[in-house]
């Protein structure tokens, strides 16, 4: 107790020494029914994320809140003090480059659903929708809902994930071809906006903060509570993976299945690219072994680029013997090597939490916690066989160091007024290429040489002039922002003036000036972007 009573004390004089006025000695005097802690071993690790790329900066402060209201306390201290110090929402802290931080004078919210009591999921069944708190891992929505045989309808490949944190980008996987991402499958939120206000909002009511807030990288607010639409969750999935030569058959396939809106179509379309034979590191390799072995050699005989489309049925029990006929019709339709169908058949929940048996097997091996320069593009159609000819047979080389995604979504399943960013067709690709890196590994596996060939990626999208938009975006200058935003640029800068007007919110997004570099809110339009 005296103990923390002495590092909340240090921090707060550290604070006053590195911000100023004397008011920020409010922070210690917020009555909150959840708790800040500022322990050295809770700083240092809200002070890193999932990428590992960045030199810790640990911020004064973690708040544990137990309600919104919590959130709006701190949230309106920052706001009224002379120097308006950051406050950054972390949800499970698996951003790649310190999205989540906020900075060596700024607080940290830990939203994980915690020891805080923070509220559990309600659901409601006959409305089909859950209500869930911000920092929800969407593992566990899934297994509450299940219980009442529901689920939501659209999913991150990864469910260890918060709420508040794939809906600040956009949330997204195999079902998007047809439910859209995650955004887009919200009813209603409660956000802390920057200047402390607890609002609600929908489709309905304070609409622009709605749909601004989606896809919004934080810079609106802070989500407290989402309204998640759900769906009868099937029982049962089968999963297939069939390989493919041709690049433009393989994408003449997937554009096939997504372009499919009847009753009888996959529930879920993505596939990889497979450059090296390895396939080392690499979480999608498990469903090939040990009892579905694949010998990749046996399908590419001079060991060029190979592409897999993965699908999915899903079914319930009752239906297991009509699931093999639609999955056949399904498949005539298609153009992949005959000898190369790889067929499982698992729960649906084994099938939504599937990286996680990944994840146990690479944490076992000390390969996850490793620095993870991961690049997320969405690559407009019209230009995916140049990006595949530049950069999967071009600048990649045979070797990948992890997964390489690509699958095709519709963009009418967007909402335009999302503060998303697409690209400018009806449809394009995501692109992910999730390497990482080894510090004892060969030079093709090592840091530098990675995020070197991220930067040639970059360098060859821009040349070619294919308009790629960054999903999960990570820009270092004002300019760069102002063109990733392109058309929704001075929309989103006016709802940031409106919304969070002394740019407290989310500042490891790096997108608007840092408050505690300034003394004054500011004012004109030109100074609301980052200047460095
Ligand atoms: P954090 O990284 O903690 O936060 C991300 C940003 O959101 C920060 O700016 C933070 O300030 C802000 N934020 C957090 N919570 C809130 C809140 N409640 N309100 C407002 N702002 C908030 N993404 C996909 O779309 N599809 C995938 O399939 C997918 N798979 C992934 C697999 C792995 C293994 C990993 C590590 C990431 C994956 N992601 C995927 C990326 C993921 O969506 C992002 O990392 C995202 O940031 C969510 O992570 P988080 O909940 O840990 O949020």
């Amino acid at each position: 107790m005296t103990s923390s009573f002495l590092l909340i004390t240090f921090a707060i004089c550290q604070l006053i020494i590195a911000v100023g006025p004397s008011e920020l000695l409010r922070i210690g005097a917020i009555d909150v029914d959840g708790y800040f802690s500022v322990h050295p071993t809770e700083l240092a690790s809200v002070s890193s994320d999932f990428g590992m790329l960045k030199s810790p900066e640990e911020p004064l402060a973690v708040l544990h809140p137990s309600s919104a209201e919590d959130v709006a306390r701190l949230v309106r201290t920052a706001y009224g003090s002379a120097t308006a110090f950051p406050v950054s929402a972390r949800g499970h802290g698996h951003s790649i480059n310190g999205q989540a931080a906020a900075g060596r004078n700024g607080v940290v919210v830990e939203m994980n659903h915690g020891v805080t009591g923070t509220p559990e999921p309600l659901i409601r069944p006959d409305e089909m929708y859950v209500d869930v708190w911000g920092g929800e891992l969407w593992v566990d929505v899934l297994r509450k809902t299940l219980e009442y045989g529901l689920a939501p309808k659209s999913w991150t490949d990864y469910l260890y994930l918060t709420v508040g944190g794939t809906l600040s980008n956009a949330g997204i996987s195999g079902q998007a071809f047809h439910h859209g991402p995650q955004i887009s499958n919200v009813l209603e939120m409660d956000v802390v906006t920057g200047k402390g206000e607890v609002m609600r909002c929908s489709e309905e009511e304070n609409t622009k903060l709605f749909h601004g807030v989606l896809g919004g990288l934080g810079q609106l607010g802070i989500i407290t509570r989402a309204r998640i639409s759900l769906e009868p969750a099937p029982q049962r999935v089968r999963w297939i993976r069939v390989l493919y030569s041709s690049f433009e058959v393989f994408t003449e396939d997937q554009e096939y299945l997504i372009s499919m809106h009847g009753q009888l179509k996959f529930d879920y379309v993505e596939g990889f690219v497979i450059v090296d034979e390895g396939l080392v590191n690499n979480w999608r390799s498990s469903f090939f072994s040990p009892r579905n072995p694949v010998k990749i050699s046996s399908v590419s005989s001079n060991g060029s680029v190979l592409y897999c489309l993965e699908i999915t049925k899903n079914y319930h029990d009752s239906d297991s013997e009509t699931v093999d006929q639609e999955v056949e019709i399904l498949m005539k339709k298609l153009n992949f090597i005959p000898t190369s169908v790889f067929t499982t058949d698992l729960q649906y929940v084994d099938f939504l939490d599937r990286v996680h048996k990944a994840e146990l097997k690479l944490r076992s091996k000390n390969l996850w916690e490793v620095p993870h320069p991961w690049l997320n593009l969405f690559v407009p159609k019209s230009r995916i066989s140049d990006f595949d000819k530049g950069v999967f047979k071009g600048i990649l080389g045979n070797k990948t160091s992890g997964p390489i995604l690509i699958y095709p979504m519709n963009k009418d399943k967007w909402d335009e007024r999302s503060s998303a960013v697409t690209p400018d067709e009806e449809v394009f690709y995501l692109v992910a290429l999730l390497r990482s890196a080894l510090t004892d590994g060969e030079e093709t596996q090592k840091l530098e040489y990675l995020k070197d060939q991220n930067r040639r990626i970059l360098e060859f999208c821009e040349q070619a002039k294919i308009n790629v938009k960054q999903y999960l975006p990570h820009h270092a200058t004002q300019e760069e922002w102002v063109a990733h935003f392109g058309d929704k640029w001075d929309r989103f800068r006016s709802l940031k003036d409106e919304f969070d007007p002394r740019h407290i919110l989310a500042t490891g997004q790096r997108i608007f000036q840092n408050p505690s570099l300034s003394l004054f809110p500011p004012s004109s339009p030109s100074s609301s972007a980052a200047s460095w």
